[in-house]
């Protein structure tokens, strides 16, 4: 699936979640690839069975086009927020990310946007991108997954190595000029408490929100 809804633990078609939820809004998710920078230990790409007609992988990647398509199929009277998200990094294809980004903006100025990212995109572009999101992004949620360099590094396997954490945090202090919300985040059960303590403290220090996401959460 390109754009799919998420219910219970489920990944699921826009049609089923109008009619498991025939009122009100939701998130629609917008999966763009399944390249990304990481290979996390937990990642759900390696660990969960899809069947084949809701399966997040993909044969080929969309194009904008397409994606805009179905977009303009979507039942936007019942969407709330638009969150890029999928099985894999969507940073990894930035420019059709924020043309996507935009198109959802100028079509459809009430609702919100998110981006799920493991934050990165610094280190890929070799260059600041914290700009690239001024005005498209609502939110922006950035997994920081550990307290120290040395634990991310473990956890995400970043193909760009120790200062992959340093990077990422870098990235999200950036993001703070140019998206309102900036959240990061730690999987509840990859992490203890104490960890997930010294994950708020870093946060706090930096003015940043941490949301403890349940696993397997979108
Ligand atoms: S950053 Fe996300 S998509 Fe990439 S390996 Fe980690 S969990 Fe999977």
């Amino acid at each position: 699936m390109i754009v799919y809804a998420y219910d219970k633990g489920e990944y699921i078609t826009l049609e089923e979640s109008l009619k498991r939820q025939p009122e009100g809004k939701r998130a629609i998710y917008v999966n763009l690839t399944n390249r990304c920078t990481c290979s996390c230990t937990f990642c759900l790409r390696s660990m969960k069975k899809m069947a084949e007609e809701t399966t997040l992988w993909l044969k080929k990647e969309p194009t904008v086009a397409e994606v805009q398509a179905l977009l303009d199929a979507a039942p936007w009277d019942y969407v709330g927020e638009v969150v890029f998200c999928g099985f894999g990094e969507p940073t990894e294809r930035l420019e059709d990310l924020k043309n996507l980004l935009a198109y959802v903006k100028q079509t459809h100025s009430d609702v919100l946007t998110r981006l799920n990212t493991n934050g990165l995109s610094d280190l890929s572009y070799g260059r600041d991108t914290a700009p690239d999101f001024k005005g498209l992004l609502d939110t922006i949620s950035i997994s920081l997954n550990a307290s120290n360099k040395e634990r991310y590094l473990e956890l995400t396997r970043s193909r760009f190595g120790i200062q992959s954490y340093d990077a990422m945090l870098q990235f999200a202090q950036r993001c703070k000029q140019y998206v309102p919300n900036v959240v990061l985040t730690v999987v509840d059960h990859v992490e203890d408490s104490e960890e997930i303590a010294k994950c708020r403290a870093i946060c706090q220090e930096r003015g940043l929100t941490l949301r403890v996401r349940v696993y397997e959460d979108s």
